[in-house]
């Protein structure tokens, strides 16, 4: 219990000096996520930012305020998200998400997080939990906004998990997507083609965390795929100081229609 009351403290102590390190010094980056001013750590000393530059009090990465602030500019909001007005009628599916901003999002929405387990969703488990992306067990037109980080080069048949995406998508519905991508690439790279009901390994097999093989890495000619499935797409590659994102890579890919808000 003594250890509960200590973190307690020591966040609410964060978030005063937070308020006052703002109030001081306006120009001092700040967390788009839950709004702290303050620490962002970067245990891999510069070699990869987007993977760091870690919130000291939510513990969001730069990939995952990137991803938020992303989800802010289509949805009209100011960050950060912790302030964002509640809509629990907002209903926003999230392929894995990991970090700080699962928490905020799922008190902010109707908030779907599932990860991929073969064999919970086998065994038929609660698709809020589980769910493959490449057969999502959601009706057609069932969410608002989709968010995707670094799983898109994981998913063996990545063109049925971009038409389910659009498929569960409503009219107007947004999708953010982030995946290994790189601009100066035409054509996607890929490690691992699927044939049938096997995989050819056309290189060395790489996996990220560990176990989760990677069977692409994005080149340009994904814009052209997303809008194939029907989205019309914008690339950006920004830094925003302001919030200690790094340079990198983001797609917004609405599905045409009114815009959700
Ligand atoms: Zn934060």
């Amino acid at each position: 219990m003594g250890s509960v009351w200590a973190a307690r403290a020591q966040r609410v102590s964060k978030r005063v000096r937070s308020f006052w390190r703002r109030r001081l010094n306006p120009a001092a980056p700040w967390c788009n996520v839950c709004g702290y001013c303050g620490e962002f750590r970067d245990p891999t000393n510069g070699a990869n930012l987007r993977e760091s530059l870690i919130c000291g009090l939510c513990g969001s990465r730069s990939r995952d305020r990137m991803l938020i602030y992303s989800l802010g500019k289509a949805l009209e909001k100011e960050p950060p998200l912790r302030k964002w007005p509640a809509n629990r009628s907002l209903r926003v599916l999230e392929t894995t998400g990991h970090g700080g901003h699962p928490f905020f999002l799922a008190k902010k929405f109707d908030y779907y997080n599932p990860r991929y387990d073969p064999d919970e969703i086998a065994a038929g488990a609660d698709p809020r939990k589980f769910a493959d992306v490449q057969a999502l067990p959601y009706g057609n037109e069932f969410f608002d906004c989709a968010l995707s980080s670094d799983v898109f080069e994981h998913v063996r048949l990545d063109q049925n998990g971009f038409s389910e995406i659009y498929r569960v998508l409503k009219p107007g519905g947004v999708f953010v997507l982030q995946a290994p991508y790189i601009h100066t690439m035409e054509k996607t790279h890929i490690l691992v083609e699927p044939r049938g009901d096997e995989d050819a390994y056309l290189e060395p097999p790489q996996y990220h965390a560990g176990h989760t093989l990677v069977y692409r890495i994005y080149g340009r000619d994904l814009l052209a795929r997303l809008e194939g499935h029907g989205f019309s797409t914008e690339h950006s590659q920004t830094e925003i100081a302001q919030h200690r994102i790094s340079l990198q890579d983001v797609f917004v890919a609405r599905k045409p229609g009114s815009r959700v808000s």
